[in-house]
C-alpha cells in the first residue's frame, strides 16, 4: 500500500522571532518580496526594518488586496520580476499566504509568515483562488511545500483573541477527519496526482495529539491571547494550530467535517463567520454521522462551548432553517469531489440534513 507524507522543510516557532526573518531571506538570496496587507506589514513594521538592517537584506513590497485572485498573483509575480526577488514571503492571514504560494508556484522559495493562526493554510502545499469579487475560484497545488514557516508568537497574541478561537475550530477537526481517512483508507493530499497515496501512523499521530493539546491548553491560551501575552499553553495552541493541524489534515486527510462547512457556504447567515467556526459546528456533526460515543461527542461539545466555538445553529444567527435550504447544505455538502465521500461508510445528503439537525439539537 502507498503512503505519503509531506510538510513544509523548516517549521521555526517563537517569541520575536520575526526579528530573524532576515536569517532565513539570506538563505535564499538578499532580496525578498513581502506580500501582506498594508494594516498586517504595519503592525509588525519595527521588527520587518530591524530585521533588514541586521542581516542586511533587502525586502521589497508588494502590498495585498485582500483576495487571492488571477489578477492580484499576475501583479505581484510582475513585481517580484522586476525588482529581482530571490525569495517571496506571505505575510499575513490565510489569503496572504496562499497568494505568496502562488507567486512562488514552486519555481521560488517561499516563507511564510503567519500574523494570526486562524487556520492551517500556512505549513500546506495548495492554495485557494478566488475571483476578485470574493466568489470562489479554485484550488491551486504545487509540487513543494513552503521552504520556511516563521511564526512570531508575540505577533500571534497581540492579534485578536478570535482568530485564535477560530483556528482552534479548524484544529479540532483534524483528528476525527485523519481519523475517518485511517478507517477507509482514503487518499490523502500529500499522496498528490501520481496515482494517490493514504495516511500514515505518523500523521494518524500528529492529528491525535493535536486534539489533546487543544483540550489540555485551549483555554488556558484563549486566555493569554486576551491578555495579549505568550504562554506556554498559548505557544503550545499555536503549534497545534499551524502546525499539527496543517500536517495532519494535509498527510491525514479531510472528511465530513470541512464537506459539511462547506455545505454552509450557501447560507447567508454564516457568511460572517469564519471557516474554523464553521468547521467546529462541521466536526460535531461528524460525530454524529458516524454515531462517535456519546462521552467524545460531549467532550467536543464542551471544549466549543469552553473557548467559544458555535454548537448550534441559532450560534450562527440561524433561526431557522428550512427544509430546502436544510438540503441544500446537505447536498453541496455531498458532491462527488466533497471530502464526505472519505468517512468509512456511505454517505447521502439525507444522512447529513439528520446530521446536522441532531448536532444542532446537542450542542443548544
Ligand atoms: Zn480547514
Amino acid at each position: 500500500m502507498r503512503k505519503a507524507f509531506i510538510s513544509p522543510s523548516k517549521y521555526v516557532q517563537g517569541e520575536g522571532e520575526l526579528n530573524n526573518l532576515g536569517n532565513y531571506v539570506k538563505l535564499f538570496g538578499s532580496t525578498a518580496l513581502v506580500i501582506g496587507h498594508k494594516d498586517d506589514v504595519a503592525r509588525v513594521n519595527d521588527k520587518l526594518e530591524s530585521t533588514q538592517k541586521n542581516y542586511g537584506v533587502k525586502l521589497c513590497y508588494g502590498g495585498f488586496s485582500g483576495e487571492c485572485s488571477r489578477e492580484e498573483i499576475a501583479k505581484l509575480t510582475a513585481i517580484a520580476k522586476e525588482k529581482d526577488c530571490q525569495c517571496i514571503i506571505g505575510l499575513g492571514g490565510g489569503k496572504a499566504i496562499d497568494t505568496a504560494k502562488c507567486v512562488a508556484n514552486s519555481q521560488k522559495p517561499v516563507i511564510i509568515v503567519p500574523t494570526i493562526a486562524a487556520t492551517d493554510a500556512p505549513t500546506s502545499s495548495s492554495a485557494v483562488l478566488y475571483h476578485t469579487d470574493g466568489s470562489f475560484d479554485d484550488y491551486a497545488y504545487f509540487k513543494s511545500n513552503p521552504n520556511v514557516v516563521l511564526v512570531d508568537t508575540e505577533v500571534i497574541a497581540k492579534a485578536p483573541v478570535r482568530f485564535l478561537v477560530s483556528g482552534m475550530g479548524d484544529a479540532l477537526s483534524t483528528y476525527f477527519e485523519a481519523r475517518a481517512c485511517a478507517q477507509s483508507y482514503a487518499k490523502v493530499n500529500a499522496g498528490g496526482q501520481c496515482g494517490g497515496a493514504v495516511g500514515t501512523k505518523a500523521a494518524l499521530a500528529l492529528a491525535e495529539l493535536c486534539y489533546g493539546t487543544l483540550l489540555e491548553d485551549g483555554y488556558k491560551a484563549k486566555l493569554a491571547c486576551e491578555g495579549k501575552v505568550v504562554t506556554k499553553a498559548l505557544e503550545n495552541i499555536v503549534e497545534a494550530n499551524i502546525l499539527l493541524s496543517g500536517l495532519g489534515f494535509e498527510s491525514g486527510g479531510l472528511a465530513a467535517a470541512h464537506a459539511i462547512h462547506d455545505g454552509f457556504t450557501v447560507v447567508e447567515e454564516a457568511h460572517k463567520f469564519y471557516h474554523g467556526e464553521k468547521v467546529a459546528f462541521g466536526t460535531i456533526a461528524q460525530l454524529v454521522l458516524e454515531n462517535a460515543p456519546s462521552e467524545e461527542i460531549e467532550e467536543v461539545i464542551d471544549f466549543c462551548k469552553l473557548v467559544g466555538l458555535p454548537t448550534c445553529l441559532r450560534d450562527f444567527g440561524i433561526k431557522e432553517l428550512s427544509r430546502e435550504k436544510l438540503m441544500e447544505v446537505a447536498n453541496k455538502a455531498c458532491i462527488p469531489e466533497e471530502s464526505v465521500h472519505n468517512m468509512p461508510f456511505k454517505v447521502s445528503a439525507e444522512d447529513v440534513a439528520a446530521a446536522i439537525l441532531a448536532a444542532d439539537k446537542l450542542g443548544a
